[in-house]
């Protein structure tokens, strides 16, 4: 499943977690997260961050989770029924 980064469209109401960005596994077909999985506050996709995205979809490969780690990035899995797991 393809990794999208995300991050808080409003700074002022961002928590630890969006003010920074943070990667989502999704499948293509889920629509784009409007909020963040731990406020709920405005989100929005980063169509090119850091590189991360298109240097990993040139090798046809996910970032390992360390990966993500040292580029800054936090990770959530989504589990379903809009439910999310950090998993870094
Ligand atoms: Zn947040």
């Amino acid at each position: 499943m393809p990794t999208y980064t995300y991050e808080a469209a409003d700074p002022s109401k961002a928590c630890k977690l969006c003010r920074e960005q943070f990667a989502v596994t999704q499948k293509m077909s889920d629509a784009p997260l409007e909020g963040c999985p731990e406020c709920g506050g405005p989100v929005r996709r980063v169509i090119t961050a850091v590189g991360v995205n298109t240097r990993y979809a040139k090798m046809n490969k996910a970032p390992s989770d360390s990966e993500l780690k040292r580029a800054g990035f936090h990770k959530l899995v989504n589990e379903g029924d809009g439910k999310f797991r950090k998993t870094v």
